[in-house]
């Protein structure tokens, strides 16, 4: 009903002219408006079978088990076809549950050049391993979605991206807050100017690191494996935050190290760093990164009319968010459900595949992120010297 018919009911009601009863029985008449529910609008699951990206996932360790794979059963344009792994028991296993019955190794991994079911491949590897195994991946004519951090070096990530551009193929670096409800509503406030001009950003992130009772820890802590310490690892999720919620280019970062040189642990990657960034129209960004303080992921974002807290800020499975006006009340926000990240990642991708159009987080802005952790690291070795930064 328009407002203008709704007001002209009103009115009725009011001077007495239309009885309540009168539109109660009217409701049931011939013609009269009924409720009817309707379908989703561009349901992706409504695809035909053929329209949906078939994909490889290549490493099957902690991650990949428990959140990539099962983000791929949630996904309504992503199915799983392949997996690559070193340990074909374990493959063999994972495969029975889900579904998947083709297998590759690494040493057979160029083999699926000539799989005609294989038409993305997510690389779930040690960072070490990134760039050999999204370069060889592309080369075999597929598309890569890469998880983060996107390499070791910025030479890796700019290969990476040659490799795309040579075999025509999408590649993307896996940033899931990017597809988390709770995110991309806290960057649309800010970027919309909700909270006034935005003034300041603060992130941390971090976790203990425990390599004697927990596997994946292991090779965090290898420079060959890892390409770099606490700040490749966790501290990237604060960091890449800031420039989604400013929105701007980064011009200068400094930094120092945070955490005890005597610890054994780290002899190869550093164990924690407190950075900052300056931005192009002078906003500043600052947080920290761990592998020695308990874990968690906070944010917080200051403009002149309010701040936003987000505590956690970019766990798997819930973020709490906090709208925090000036003059009123806080407000918990519930944008939506974290846990489809998983799938509207791969789904996204899938689509960008699809359509070949860039993924919304592309190789350049993995290259970008390495760039700037180089940066952070430099300054750390000045001990906090300026550093300019130019994307
Ligand atoms: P894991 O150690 O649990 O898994 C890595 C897997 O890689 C192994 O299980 C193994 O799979 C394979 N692999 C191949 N070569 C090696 C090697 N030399 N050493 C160790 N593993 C090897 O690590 P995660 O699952 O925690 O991390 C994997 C990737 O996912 C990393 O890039 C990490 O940064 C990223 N990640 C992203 C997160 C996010 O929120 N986006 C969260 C956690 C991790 P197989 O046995 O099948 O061969």
């Amino acid at each position: 009903m328009t407002g203008s018919g709704m007001d002209r009911r009103r009115l009725l009601i009011g001077a007495g002219t239309l009885p309540l009863a009168g539109i109660a029985a009217g409701a049931g008449a011939q013609n009269a408006p009924q409720a009817i529910g309707q379908p989703l609008l561009n349901n992706a699951a409504d695809l035909p079978e053929a329209k949906k990206v078939n994909w490889a996932v290549v490493g099957l360790g902690n991650f990949a088990v428990g959140q990539v794979i099962p983000g791929f059963v949630a996904s309504h344009r992503s199915r799983m076809t392949a997996f690559v792994s070193g340990n074909p028991q374990k493959a063999k296993d994972l495969g029975a549950r889900y579904g998947v019955n083709t297998f590759y190794d690494y040493a057979n991994f160029d083999s699926i050049v000539h799989d005609k079911t294989i038409d993305a491949v997510y690389i779930v590897l040690p960072v070490g391993l990134h760039a050999e195994y999204t370069i060889r991946a592309l080369k075999a004519g597929k598309h890569v979605l890469c998880e983060k951090p996107m390499a070791s070096t910025p030479e890796e990530c700019a290969a990476m991206i040659a490799a795309a551009k040579a075999n025509n193929r999408q590649l993307g670096v896996a940033y899931r807050v990017h597809f988390e409800p709770n995110n991309v509503d806290v960057a649309r406030r800010c970027t919309s100017g909700e909270l006034g001009t935005l003034r300041y950003f603060t992130g941390d992130a971090g976790f203990n690191a425990d390599p004697e009772h927990w596997v994946p820890h292991r090779w965090r802590l290898q420079k060959a494996l890892a390409g770099g310490g606490s700040m490749y690892d966790i501290g990237i999720y604060a960091m890449n935050a800031s420039m989604m919620c400013v929105g701007e280019d980064p011009v200068e970062v400094s930094a120092v190290y945070s955490y005890p040189h005597d610890d054994p642990r780290f002899k190869e990657v550093e164990g924690g760093v407190n950075w900052r960034i300056k931005f192009r129209s002078g906003i500043f960004a600052q947080g920290s990164s761990s592998y020695c303080y308990a874990g968690g992921t906070r944010q917080k974002i200051y403009g002149t009319t309010g701040a936003i807290v987000m505590e956690p800020a970019s766990d798997y499975y819930q973020q709490s968010i906090t709208l925090m006006p000036t003059g009123k009340s806080p407000e918990t926000l519930h944008a939506g459900n974290p846990i489809v990240q998983f799938a509207a990642q791969v789904d996204a991708f899938s689509q960008a595949a699809l359509s070949n159009t860039p993924h919304l987080t592309p190789g350049e802005m993995g290259l970008r992120d390495i760039r700037l952790i180089q940066a952070i690291y430099k300054s750390a070795d000045q001990n906090g010297a300026a550093v300019p930064f130019q994307v």
